[in-house]
């Protein structure tokens, strides 16, 4: 299963550096992580301030 971004989101970007597959891209009020692209690995959860990425 793929990471999904939670609502909790503040667009701050950090998480998008952080994915080893540009997984990950800024949506208009949160970022979205590809389905396709994502290996599951956490490390945007880890980059994260407010534990908006969880396990889908
Ligand atoms: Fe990218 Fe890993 Fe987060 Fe998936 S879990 S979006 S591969 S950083
Ligand atoms: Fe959103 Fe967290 Fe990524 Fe920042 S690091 S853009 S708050 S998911």
């Amino acid at each position: 299963m793929a990471y999904v971004i939670k609502d909790e989101c503040i667009n701050c970007g950090a998480c998008i550096e952080e994915c080893p597959v540009e997984a990950i891209t800024a949506g208009d009020d949160k970022h979205v992580i590809d389905p396709e692209k994502c290996i599951d690995c956490g490390a945007c959860a880890g980059a994260c301030p407010v534990d908006a990425p969880v396990e889908g």
